[in-house]
């Protein structure tokens, strides 16, 4: 048995995951770590058993939890790690910010980051998935991140070290990433609110926003690269495979390929975590059998199914 250190946050043993994640199933963390602040995280991990695995979560819009939960320590970051503050044309924001308050409070102050606005998570999983839409991405506008390494170091480092592409970064593992800077360009407040609302209604007509989904189901296979950036086009899109392949709707107990977006993988009721990665499964399978493209999981799958 592992001694733990004491830490001033929350240390909760067998904490259930499902309430955190967005498509809510998933079995218990071993134990769920929400540090009270930087210093409390860093000598907590300094002090843990290296053995022990460390799995930072953000507020889970991109996760599958296995129903067999996770044998590790999972980091959640909280009230301690939201502050948003703008110096000049950066924007540095806590890694539990949510996504859609830096955008705001950047287009307060004329700077743009609008196309965080509409991304349902906070910065942590924000850099490290690269999230992005409209044809901007973290990689585009990220300088420099705070980072605990497993051994409790506090380091910074710039964005290249990241290697951010396609919907992933390499962090180090057992990293956590605690705060972000990022440059912006300027813009007139009242245009990028206007702006805001125009992205906000269009996610609405076109994806499944009220629904218990974690996002794109699969990465838009890579088409053509012609720009060089770190996030290219990717014009062949998942969603239309899964049309093709006549799977939009299909459904596997609770879990259900999106009617309104077919790559949104669906707990529509009662779902378990089994079910919802069997589905994604059976749709890869069908699809390569159709189309012979190869999806990719973009959902994070962590933890281990039930024995
Ligand atoms: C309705 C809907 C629409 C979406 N639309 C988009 C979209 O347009 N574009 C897009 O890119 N994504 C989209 N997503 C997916 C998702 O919102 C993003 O991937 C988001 O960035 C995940 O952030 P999170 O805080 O929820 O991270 P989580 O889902 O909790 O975690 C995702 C990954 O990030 C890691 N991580 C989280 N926090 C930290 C941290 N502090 N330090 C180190 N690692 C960390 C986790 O280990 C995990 O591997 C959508 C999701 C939903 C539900």
């Amino acid at each position: 048995m592992t001694d733990f250190p004491t830490p001033r946050g929350t240390l909760t043993a067998d904490r259930p995951l499902a309430d955190l994640t967005w498509l809510r199933v998933g079995g218990p963390a071993d134990w769920l770590f929400q540090p009270a602040d930087l210093d409390d995280l860093s000598g907590f991990v300094a002090a843990l058993d290296p053995s022990v695995p460390v799995v930072p979560i953000g507020v889970g819009s991109n996760l599958i939890v296995r129903d067999g939960g996770i044998r590790a320590v999972v980091i959640r970051l909280g009230r301690g790690f939201n502050a948003i503050t703008v110096d000049g044309d950066r924007v540095t924001a806590g890694a539990a910010a949510l996504d859609a308050h830096v955008a705001r409070k950047a287009a307060e102050a004329g700077l743009d980051l609008t196309f965080l606005r509409t991304i349902p998570g906070a910065i942590g999983g924000a850099v490290a998935m690269n999230a992005g839409c409209y044809g901007t991405y973290v990689a585009d506008a990220l300088e420099s991140v705070t980072l605990v390494l497993r051994d409790g170091t506090v380091t910074d480092r710039p964005a290249q070290a990241l290697n951010l592409a396609y919907r992933q970064s390499d962090l180090p593992k057992g990293a956590v990433l605690v705060s972000a800077t990022f440059r912006a360009p300027k813009g007139e407040p009242e245009a990028l609110h206007a702006l805001m609302q125009d992205q906000l209604a269009r996610r609405d007509a076109s994806q499944p926003t009220k629904d218990r989904t974690a996002g794109s189901t699969f990465r838009n296979p890579a088409g053509f690269s012609s720009t060089g950036r770190a996030d290219d086009v990717m014009d062949l899109k998942a969603w239309k495979l899964i049309d093709e392949a006549g799977l939009r709707g299909a459904r596997l107990g609770g879990a259900v390929m999106n009617e309104k977006h077919p790559n949104f993988l669906t707990n529509a009721g009662g779902a378990t975590a089994a079910e919802l990665e069997a589905l994604g499964e059976k749709v890869r399978k069908k699809v390569y059998e159709t189309s012979g493209h190869q999806l990719q999981w973009e959902i994070r799958r962590i933890g281990e199914p039930t024995p």
